[in-house]
């Protein structure tokens, strides 16, 4: 399996999420919101491949972390790899954060996510709304984003 990636894995980002993180690019996102601060992750030919295999042997080198953060782009333009991802870091102990430009509500709807929305921590969810920036926000970058906290793909917790 392969995954294209946006960049090189980020470690100890301190962040995207809470604890010492690593965070992973994914390449690809169709929603192009305008003021995106990654706007060179949109091109799903873009970026690089890479195999999964790969981006573990390169995570099992990577110490004292709390967790993995999927970035992008947009994880969920690649469920598979992403999923074979988040499970293996949670097999270490690591907890999962993930970026997305879905809402829970669409990615409920569809059982194709539901691979990867099971595996998820807290996600952040929306995609970024310009008019709606705020610079406050902890973990967001506009007001519609919501910190869900997530058992199993269901909600716990909005934050
Ligand atoms: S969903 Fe995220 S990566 Fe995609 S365009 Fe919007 S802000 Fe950028």
């Amino acid at each position: 399996m392969v995954i294209r990636l946006a960049a090189p894995l980020s470690k100890d980002s301190i962040v995207d999420g809470e604890g010492l993180r690593t965070v992973l690019w994914t390449q690809g996102c169709l929603l192009k919101c305008p003021g995106c601060h990654n706007p060179h992750t949109h091109d799903p030919a873009g970026g690089t491949v890479v195999s999964v295999e790969a981006v573990k042997f390169e995570l099992r080198q990577i110490r004292l972390q709390r967790g993995i953060t999927f970035a992008g782009g947009e994880p969920f333009l690649q469920v598979a790899a992403c999923a074979e991802i988040a499970r293996f870091v949670k097999q270490r102990g690591w907890n999962v954060w993930c970026y997305t430009g879905f809402t829970h509500e669409q990615l409920s709807l569809n059982p194709a996510f539901a691979p990867l929305l099971e595996q998820v921590d807290v996600l952040i969810d929306g995609p970024f709304v310009l008019a709606q920036r705020d610079l406050t926000l902890r973990f967001r970058g506009s007001r519609n984003q919501r910190l869900l906290r997530l058992e199993r793909g269901r909600i716990l917790a909005v934050e």
